[in-house]
């Protein structure tokens, strides 16, 4: 199996209006011998679709807006299997996770990972756990159309949950806002809050400058220059990411936990969107412990303020093992994994 098992396609009108839904279809198509099962997180196969294009308008890249998850393994009815010569076409109204608004030519280039996907044998699980996933990226494919004027433009779900401004205290306490939960779940969420501000500053402090670091090689992979407008080094990045969520953090206004499980399903621990004040805290996060552990609350939040501090918009791997191994053979992909981030703090 490789990336031409998969036949993908994207197609779009020529033309939209703003203001209307902008629906691109895609398609995959099983070109192999076998029948093979597939995760569909992050394809337009899910439900609700993530990040799984590279938008641009005239040319400039379009940031993605849509939901940010922190996610458990996966449920067996996330995978869907397709046989040989089967295909699987789905419709997407992009303009509610890609800000596509201002007049002017758009191409949407495919740009999606299939976190798991294998041949389907009699004794097949019917899941992989995180650590046994087989990723395989598909291959890229566009499409390109024209935005015209017309009715004001959708919203992003970014740009509706940023409408929601944090209210305003009276005091200037750091202390975070929450919205719902029981007086326990409170508590454990400012808990697991001030846990994830002190070892994100711990984690600034201790990159700072460039002695060796076996913690920084296994999380994040070699060091190397930075691609510019970041600065000098992949760990300088780091450094400073941990410092951004640090001072988000402990800083002014105060961030705010949504705990009434919002738009949480099963294996979602919390989700949340970039440039934002607010995490959505799902049932996973609310019965994992404060602290320690991988999926423990305090590395939950650390890995959503990756996203909603950080303006990181995506998971290319996600569990332990596959952030590790991402480390060793892709550490420019590492420094961009929320994931990497919590493992790194979990291990100080
Ligand atoms: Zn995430």
């Amino acid at each position: 199996m490789d990336a031409s098992t998969f036949e993908c396609t994207l197609r779009a009108r020529s033309n939209y209006r703003q203001g209307e839904p902008i629906t691109v279809t895609f398609e995959i198509r099983n070109a192999g011998q076998e029948t093979y099962r597939l995760l569909t997180w992050d394809l337009p196969l899910e439900d609700e679709p993530l990040n799984f294009l590279t938008v641009t308008r005239d040319g400039n890249d379009i940031a993605y807006d849509g939901k940010l998850l922190r996610r458990g393994s996966p449920l067996a009815k996330e995978y869907i299997n397709l046989a040989p010569g089967a295909s699987k076409s789905v419709e997407v109204d992009i303009s509610r996770i890609y800000p596509v608004q201002a007049p002017g030519e758009y191409t949407v280039t495919l740009n999606a990972t299939v976190h798991d996907v294998y041949a389907i044998a009699e004794d097949a699980a019917p899941t992989h756990a995180l650590d046994e996933f087989e990723p395989l990226p598909l291959a890229e494919t566009s499409v390109s159309f024209t935005l015209s004027r017309g009715d004001p433009p959708r919203m992003t779900i970014g740009q509706a949950i940023r409408l929601e401004e944090p209210p305003l205290s009276a005091e200037r306490a750091a202390t975070p806002f929450l919205e719902g939960g029981t007086p326990t779940q409170r508590n454990d969420t400012i808990s697991a809050h001030n846990r994830a501000a002190s070892l994100a500053r711990r984690a600034g402090d201790r990159l700072r400058g460039n002695n060796p670091d076996s913690l920084y090689y296994r999380w994040f992979g070699a060091n190397g220059q930075a691609v510019p407008p970041y600065p000098p080094t992949l760990r300088d990045l780091v450094d400073g990411n941990y410092y951004t969520i640090a001072n988000r953090l402990d800083g002014f206004p105060p961030v705010v936990y949504n705990l009434q499980m919002i738009d949480c399903t099963p294996n979602v621990h919390a989700w949340t969107v970039v440039n934002s004040g607010k995490v959505f805290l799902c049932k996973p996060f609310l019965d994992a412990p404060v602290y320690p552990g991988f999926f423990c609350k305090s590395m939950t939040l650390v890995h959503e303020w990756v996203h909603a501090a950080c303006g990181i918009a995506g998971d290319p791997a996600s569990g332990e093992s596959a952030c590790l191994n991402l480390a060793r053979t892709n550490p420019r992909k590492a420094i961009f994994n929320p994931d990497n981030y919590a493992g790194f703090v979990n291990e100080l």
